[in-house]
Order: structure tokens, then C-alpha cells, then sequence
């Protein structure tokens, strides 16, 4: 891409009120003269919503339904804004592939953003990819989708986007000839490190928010409390480089200084260091193969303290390694441990369910899921919503000495 192109960049943000978006905007907003708004989009955030449409006046904002829609079309009556406003996926997927969309930030969280992350993909933008739940479900599918419609893919995750920049240019990570013996994995370990294994079963939705090095959504943050955030993340390298799960580790590094690092069979080992701020990998991705500024300082090496690194405890958090097993097995395995994961998280946040409940009810599901290879997006819908059926269910009957919350 030309310095020219990058000058006029049109933009949809999915997923625009939440902590990714929102620190999207924050870098857009830096530079006004690279970047225009297409359109951007909410669940539920419907006054924030609104103000983001104020300022950056979009062609569409889109809500997930008519009644959200409806509102943000009242308090943007008398706002000097001409914003059209949309409800549903169909609009969701339709603001991310049209064609006067260059780019996308595909930032909803969770299953709800495979499909329009998926239009993108399809109608060939360059997408930045922080939505690691669309990979996971649907790895194989998806990197044909990249592969055909010849869209740029750029991970937004800071660990992936860390790989990247590590990587040999346009190489994937098993092409020998470039000399990548492995990726390695950093994670901080979550709140929950050094905690006791009674300690954490008594943990809370508000502990487990309070990351210690990251501002992020709560369905993210409970993900790195139970490490299964790293467990997904293991999944999306796999697709994201074509990596081979034994070529994969995972190293705790609890001051999330370097964000990944890549080691090439002459010993050398490539890492990438900042700031825990997400603003650096989406100025990252916003302007490759440029830079541009992003609102983050560099590092103060001699301020930094020491750097260290564990191997992760498995025993202690059992989801990292149901879902290191899922990145070997069939593709329904990590379609299911993500589905099932999304309706413990809710239940956990909820308080029905104790912290290390979410552990037992993805091991409950997985095992009682069937294992096949889905063929198309259809069949990874259906495997996605039978195994949150599942999930549901087992809530409802789960054994009543669970404890609660
Ligand atoms: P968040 O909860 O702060 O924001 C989620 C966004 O998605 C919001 O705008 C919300 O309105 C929208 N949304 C939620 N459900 C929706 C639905 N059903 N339909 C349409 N829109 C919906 O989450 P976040 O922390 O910004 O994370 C977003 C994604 O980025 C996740 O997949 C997460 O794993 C990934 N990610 C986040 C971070 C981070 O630092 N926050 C880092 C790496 C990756
Ligand atoms: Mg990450």
C-alpha cells in the first residue's frame, strides 16, 4: 500500500463502544487527514453510540436491533450529524463489505462478529482482526475466505500483532526456508497468578476484571483470568501463521513488556516490546506498512524494572490446556470449548456460577460434543448454537453443591 492510499482510508470500526473501538477511534481521531469513517457499530451503547457519531460523523452507525436504532435516531434529531442509522447482522455484515470501504476493524466481541467479520474478509478489505472468538470457530474456513478474496489480514491481538512484525514479511510461520522454528506465546498470567487454587475458586466477576496490565472488555478479561484468553490465542496463531501446534509455546511474562516473540533455528530470537496499550498494535495495523503515531511513549528501559518468565500452570488453569488440546484435535473441538466458554463467562459474570465452575462446565461440553470437521459456515453455526444449548443446559442441571458466588 502507497503512502497515498493510506491517506485516504476509509474505515468501519465493529464494534466501535467497546475498549477496542474505542482506542480505535482514538488513533483515528489523531489523524484526520489519513482516515475517514464509513461506519460504525454497537450492541446496546446506544449514548456513546452517539457521541462517536457526533464526532466522526459516519455514513451508517448500526445497532444490534430496531429498538436501540430507534433511540440513537432520536438523540441524533437535532445533532449536527447525518449519520443513517441500521439495525441488525445483515446491516452489521453490509457496513463491512461496501464498497466504499477500504478497511475494517473487526472488534465485536465474541461469536457475534464471525459473520460480519466474514464479510469483510470476503469483499477482499484489509481487516484488522481483534475478534479472536471468528478465527477460532471458523480457523480453516476463514483463511480460505483470506486466500480467495485476496483481503489483508493484520492481527490487532498484541500478541499476534507482536508475531507479525517479528516474522519474515508475507512468510507464514512453517515456511522452512525462512528459518521460524516456533512462536512464542507471552501472557501475563492474568490477576490470578500467584494465587492459591482456594484462592481462586472463591474469586469474583470484579477480581477476575482486575487485570493487573490491561484496560479491556470483561468478557476478555475473565478470558485472561482463566487463561483461557492465552488458550484462544494459541488457536489464532495456529491459523493466523499456519503454525503447527507443537511449534507453538506459551510463556508467562507477568510485566506484558514484550508482547511475543518469534525464535528462528540460528538461535535468534525476534521480540516485540511496548507499552500494554492497544493503541500501538492498531496504529500498527492502521497504517502498514507505514507507521504513524498512536498516543503511546516508548518505553523507559532504565525505569522498567526486571523482566521475567514462567512456565504456565496448568493445574491452576485447566482452560489453557483444554484448549491446547482443541488446537490439535478437529475443528468442531475449539468451535465448541468457544461457544461453551462464552455462556460460562456470562454466567460467571452474573454470579451464578463460581469462577472455577466456568473450568468444569468447558471440560463437561467438550466431552460431550461430537468431533467432526464442519464443511461450510452453516455447519459451524450449528455445531457453535448446539454446543451453547449445552452450556444452557448443563446451567440449569449443574450439581447444587456448586458454589455460589
Ligand atoms: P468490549 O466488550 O469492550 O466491546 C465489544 C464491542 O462489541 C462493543 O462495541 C459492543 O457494543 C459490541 N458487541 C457486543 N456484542 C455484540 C453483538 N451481539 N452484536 C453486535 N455488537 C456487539 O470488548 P473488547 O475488549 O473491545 O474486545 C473486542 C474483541 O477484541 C474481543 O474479541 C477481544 O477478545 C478482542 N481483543 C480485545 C483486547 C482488549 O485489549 N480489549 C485485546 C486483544 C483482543
Ligand atoms: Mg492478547
Amino acid at each position: 500500500m502507497s503512502v497515498d492510499a493510506l491517506a485516504s482510508q476509509t474505515i468501519t470500526v465493529l464494534g466501535a463502544t467497546g475498549s477496542i473501538g474505542v482506542s480505535t477511534l482514538d488513533v483515528i481521531g489523531r489523524h484526520p487527514d489519513k482516515f475517514r469513517v464509513f461506519a460504525l457499530t454497537a450492541n446496546s451503547s446506544v449514548k456513546k453510540l452517539a457521541e462517536q457519531c457526533v464526532q466522526f460523523n459516519p455514513v451508517y452507525a448500526v445497532l444490534r436491533d430496531e429498538s436501540a436504532a430507534e433511540r440513537l435516531r432520536e438523540l441524533l434529531s437535532d445533532r449536527d450529524c447525518s449519520t443513517e442509522v441500521l439495525a441488525g447482522e445483515q446491516a452489521l455484515c453490509q457496513v463491512a463489505a461496501d464498497a466504499a470501504v477500504d478497511t475494517v476493524m473487526a472488534a465485536i466481541v465474541g461469536g457475534a462478529g464471525l459473520m460480519p467479520t466474514l464479510a469483510a474478509v470476503k469483499a477482499g478489505k484489509k481487516v484488522l482482526l481483534a475478534n479472536k472468538e471468528a478465527l477460532v470457530m471458523a480457523g480453516q474456513l476463514f483463511m480460505e475466505a483470506v486466500n480467495t478474496s485476496g483481503a489483508t489480514l493484520l492481527p490487532i491481538d498484541s500478541e499476534h500483532n507482536a508475531m507479525f512484525q517479528c516474522l519474515p514479511g508475507e512468510a507464514h510461520g512453517n515456511d522452512e526456508t525462512k528459518g521460524v522454528r516456533k512462536l512464542l506465546l507471552t501472557g501475563s498470567g492474568g490477576p490470578f497468578r500467584t494465587w492459591s487454587a482456594g484462592q481462586i475458586a472463591a474469586a469474583t466477576p470484579e477480581q477476575a476484571c482486575k487485570h493487573p496490565n490491561w484496560a479491556m472488555g470483561k468478557k476478555i478479561s475473565v478470558d485472561s483470568a482463566t487463561l483461557m484468553n492465552k488458550g484462544l490465542e494459541f488457536i489464532e496463531a495456529k491459523w493466523l501463521f499456519t503454525m503447527p501446534p507443537p511449534n507453538i509455546e506459551v510463556l508467562i511474562h507477568p510485566q506484558s513488556v514484550i508482547h511475543s516473540m518469534v525464535e528462528y533455528v540460528d538461535g535468534s530470537v525476534l521480540a516485540q516490546l511496548g507499552h500494554p496499550d492497544m493503541r500501538t498494535p492498531i496504529a500498527h495495523a492502521l497504517a502498514w506498512p507505514e507507521r504513524i503515531a498512536s498516543g503511546v511513549a516508548a518505553l523507559d528501559f532504565l525505569a522498567m524494572g526486571d523482566l521475567s518468565f514462567e512456565q504456565p500452570d496448568m493445574a491452576r488453569f485447566p482452560a489453557l490446556s483444554l484448549a491446547i488440546t482443541a488446537a490439535s484435535s478437529s475443528s468442531s473441538d475449539a468451535i465448541v470449548l468457544n461457544a461453551a466458554n462464552e455462556v460460562a463467562v456470562e454466567a460467571f459474570l452474573q454470579q451464578r456460577i463460581g469462577f472455577t465452575d466456568i473450568n468444569c462446565l468447558l471440560a463437561d461440553i467438550l466431552s460431550s460434543a461430537n468431533h467432526g470437521e464442519p464443511e461450510n459456515i452453516e455447519a459451524v453455526l450449528d455445531v457453535d448454537a448446539h454446543a451453547r444449548r449445552l452450556a444452557y443446559r448443563w446451567l440449569e442441571c449443574r450439581p447444587s453443591s456448586v458454589a455460589l458466588v
